[in-house]
């Protein structure tokens, strides 16, 4: 089996190492990543410069390629120039920080999974929520028994899966949770500044406000000390709203 690791916070990111350590055991690992940290990317990707490519090492091995692009990029250029096969299973992350309800889109990890199943690969972005110090083996821990899981139930090719672990030691979790993404938004702010040549510039902050939504949401789950597992697709028809739109005449 072959396994794709990528993050959005960099190569030299001590969650993407933990994510190696662990899923080596489940086969051969490749890791192609951002050259810094890209948090926040979305699904954008380069076209007007081009794309470097170094080799990392590590204890005199190959630990990675570090691409001067996005999360995206990455996972483009693996799948399409650098891996000699296509991967069983592309795994984004480990992010410090979830990635729950709205966050999701604008999220560099969840993208980079996104991208993955989109090219038919079986794809997930592990993400883990703050404060604490993030328990990274705790979490790439679990990410190989859902592999292992998906393996055993005979999953077909090309799902996409969003997975949030709360703070704190992964051994304090209480339990799996399947969720919806909910729609937790940033409450943000700009900080209004002044530079030294006396230009006003504006600065984006905020913070994640407490989940307001019901058990079956991601924010919740996470919240509540629970890993939240969300199935994803990146459809973004309104399926709703098909049969009624179609009932209008345009004429
Ligand atoms: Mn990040």
């Amino acid at each position: 089996m072959r396994l794709l690791l990528t993050n959005d916070d960099g190569i030299r990111a001590p969650g993407l190492a933990a994510l190696a350590a662990e899923l080596a055991a489940l086969g051969e690992v490749a890791i192609v990543a951002p050259d810094r940290e890209r948090s926040a990317t979305a699904h954008a990707i380069t076209l007007h410069e081009p794309l470097r490519v170094e080799e990392i090492k590590r204890n005199g091995r190959l630990y990675g390629h570090a691409v001067s692009g996005t999360p995206v990029d990455c996972v483009k250029l693996a799948l399409v120039s650098l891996m000699p096969e296509p991967p069983d299973f592309v795994v984004a992350g480990i992010n410090p920080g979830t990635n729950v309800g709205t966050n999701a889109i604008y999220s560099g990890t969840v993208s980079a999974a996104i991208e993955g199943a989109m090219c038919g690969v079986t794809s997930l972005a592990v993400s883990i929520a703050g404060p604490g110090e993030p328990d990274y083996a705790g979490a790439a821990a679990f990410a190989r028994r859902f592999i292992q899981n998906l393996l055993a139930h005979d999953c077909p090719k090309g799902m996409l899966f969003n997975i949030n672990l709360p703070d704190g030691p992964a051994a304090g979790v209480r339990g799996v949770r399947i969720t919806r993404q909910g729609r937790l938004m940033f409450q943000e702010e700009f900080h209004k500044r002044t530079d030294p040549q006396q230009r006003t510039y504006y600065w984006l902050g905020g913070r994640l406000p407490e989940p307001d939504e019901g058990d079956d949401a991601d924010s919740t789950a996470v919240r509540q000390g629970y890993i939240s597992v969300t199935p994803l697709h990146y459809d973004l028809t309104d399926h709703a709203a098909l049969d009624r739109l179609r009932s209008w005449s345009f004429e």
